[in-house]
C-alpha cells in the first residue's frame, strides 16, 4: 500500500480504521462518504496528514490512478462507485485486507451463516484457558486495523468474518479456517445461493496443504468444499462419530476420547452443541489441551444477548436472547428448553407470520407480550391455548414474569422481532431486561 493512491469508501468504524492504517502504511488516501463528514478530531488529524475528503460520493471521484478501493462491508457491490472501480479493474478490498498485510502470526478465521460469534468466543476462551496469546477482531466488534499494531508473530489473530467481508479479502490465507454452516440467508445481498457459497469459499481459496479447513460434516456443501480446497479438511459432526469432534448423544467425543458428559456443558440448545463441536475442533487443531477445553465448556454461558444464561435464582433459570430478531432465532431458543418456560416476546412488526411459532410453544407455560407485534402474539397464544399477559415493554415484563415463575422454570426473553419500535438496539433491549431483573431480584 506504500505510495499507492487508495480510496476509502464509507466513513464508519471500519473506514476510519482503514484510513488511519493506510496513512501509516504510506498510502495517498482519499475518503468518500455518502453524506457529509463530521469535522471531529480524527477528521482534522487526517486532513492535516494530507487525506482528501469527498462528501456525497459519486463515481466521478474515482479514476484509473487509484490502486485500490477499500469499501465498508455493508456497501453493496452494485453501488455506482463500486461498479466503476470494477469496470476500471481496481481491486475492491475490505479494511481487513489492509490490516492483514502487516500481520505475520497465526491466523484463525471463523465464518458461516449462524453461530459465528458464539463459536469465535468459545475458541478465544479455550485458547486463553490454554495459556495462548490471542486477539479477536473482525465482525465480532473490533476492526482488525485497530488491533494489528499490538500483535507480534507469536500471537494468534482470531477473526470472525461475515460473507460480506470475505468478498473483499482476495488474498486471505488462514492457518485454520472454520465454516460453521451455510444456510440460505443474506440472499438479498448476494443474489443467488451460488454467489453466497462462492463468497464463503473465499476463506479457503488461498490455503495451502499445510493449512486446515474445518467443516461441518452434516452440512450440504461440505463435500464440494472438500473436493475443491488445497487445505487439509477436518470435520465436526452431530451425527458421525469419526470427525474430530462429535457426540453419541451422551458425551462430547474428541479424537475418539469421551471428553465429558453433555450434561456438564453450560451452553444450552442443539444449535449450540454444533457451535461447541466446531469450536472444540478448531481449539484441538490449535493445540489446546483437553483440560482447557473442558474448563471453558463448564462455565461458558453464551455470548451476551444470544440465548445467554444469566443466573439461577430460587431455582428459576434466567436467559437473555434479545438478539433473536427473527422468528427462526426464537424457534431455536424455544426448542432449546424442556423445562416449563415463561416466554417474553414482541417488538418491531415487519409483517412476519408469528403463527409459525405455534409448533415451538410446547413447553411454554405463560406468554408475556409487548411492542408492535403484541397483538399477533396474543393471537398466537390464544391459538396455542396458553395464558397470555400484555405489558408495555421488555422491562415491564420482568415483574410479571417473576410473579409467575416457580422453581424449575425458565424465564426467557426471545423477542422474535427487531427492537427498533421501542429500543435503539437489541443490546439496549437485552441490557434493560437484565438490569430490571437484577433490580427486582436485588442481585
Ligand atoms: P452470528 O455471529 O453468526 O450471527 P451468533 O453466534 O451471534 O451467530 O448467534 C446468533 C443466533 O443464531 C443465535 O441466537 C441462534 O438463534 C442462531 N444460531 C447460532 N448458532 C447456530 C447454529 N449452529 N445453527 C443454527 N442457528 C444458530
Amino acid at each position: 500500500f506504500n505510495n499507492k493512491k487508495v480510496m476509502v469508501f464509507g466513513w464508519a468504524r471500519s473506514g476510519k480504521a482503514a484510513a488511519k492504517r493506510l496513512v501509516a502504511l504510506g498510502s495517498k488516501v482519499t475518503v468518500v462518504n455518502g453524506g457529509d463528514f463530521q469535522e471531529d478530531s480524527l477528521y482534522r488529524q487526517l486532513l492535516a496528514e494530507g487525506v482528501i475528503f469527498i462528501a456525497h460520493d459519486s463515481p466521478e471521484s474515482l479514476d484509473a490512478s487509484f490502486a485500490y478501493l477499500i469499501k465498508n462491508p455493508g456497501i453493496r457491490y452494485d453501488t455506482a462507485l463500486v461498479e466503476k472501480a470494477q469496470s476500471l479493474d481496481i481491486p475492491v478490498l475490505s479494511e481487513v485486507e489492509v490490516a492483514l498485510s502487516s500481520f505475520h502470526g497465526r491466523l484463525i478465521t471463523v465464518t458461516g451463516s449462524n453461530g459465528k460469534t458464539t463459536t469465535t468466543s468459545l475458541i478465544r476462551d479455550m485458547l486463553i484457558a490454554d495459556g495462548q496469546s490471542v486477539i479477536t477482531a473482525g465482525n465480532i466488534g473490533t476492526p482488525v486495523s485497530e488491533v494489528v499494531d499490538d500483535l507480534s508473530a507469536d500471537d494468534t489473530l482470531l477473526l470472525e468474518l461475515s460473507s460480506f467481508q470475505l468478498m473483499g479479502l482476495p488474498d486471505i490465507q488462514p492457518d485454520i479456517a472454520l465454516i460453521t454452516n451455510i444456510f440460505a440467508n443474506h440472499l438479498d445481498y448476494h443474489g443467488t445461493r451460488e454467489n453466497y457459497v462462492a463468497a464463503k469459499f473465499q476463506i479457503t481459496k488461498n490455503q495451502s496443504s499445510n493449512q486446515m479447513l474445518v467443516l461441518n460434516a452434516d452440512g450440504q456443501d461440505t463435500n464440494s468444499f472438500a473436493a475443491k480446497t488445497r487445505a487439509q479438511v477436518m470435520t465436526f459432526s452431530r451425527k458421525t462419530i469419526g470427525s474430530i469432534s462429535s457426540t453419541d448423544g451422551q458425551d462430547l467425543i474428541i479424537d475418539d476420547n469421551h471428553l465429558m458428559a453433555l450434561t456438564a456443558i453450560k451452553l444450552v440448545g442443539p444449535h449450540n452443541l454444533e457451535n461447541i463441536l466446531a469450536a472444540t475442533t478448531v481449539a484441538k487443531l490449535a493445540g489446546v489441551g483437553d483440560q482447557a477445553i473442558k474448563q471453558v465448556l463448564k462455565i461458558f454461558g453464551g455470548v451476551p444477548h444470544r440465548l445467554q444464561y444469566l443466573f439461577t435464582n430460587n431455582g428459576i433459570q434466567f436467559y437473555n436472547d434479545s438478539k433473536a430478531t427473527d422468528i427462526e432465532a426464537t424457534q431455536t431458543a424455544l426448542n432449546s428448553f424442556e423445562q416449563p418456560t415463561i416466554w417474553l416476546g414482541g417488538g418491531l412488526d415487519r409483517g412476519d407470520d408469528l403463527m409459525r411459532l405455534l409448533p415451538n410453544l410446547k413447553h411454554v407455560k405463560v406468554v408475556i407480550a409487548f411492542g408492535e407485534t403484541q397483538q399477533k402474539i396474543v393471537a398466537l397464544a390464544r391459538e396455542a391455548h396458553k395464558p397470555i399477559i400484555t405489558v408495555l415493554d421488555a422491562e415491564h415484563a420482568v415483574p410479571v414474569a417473576l410473579q409467575l415463575a416457580e422453581s424449575g422454570d425458565v424465564v426467557l426473553l426471545s423477542p422474535a422481532a427487531a427492537s427498533w419500535d421501542q429500543y435503539q438496539s437489541f443490546e439496549e433491549r437485552g441490557d434493560k431486561y437484565v438490569a430490571e431483573l437484577k433490580k427486582v431480584l436485588r442481585l
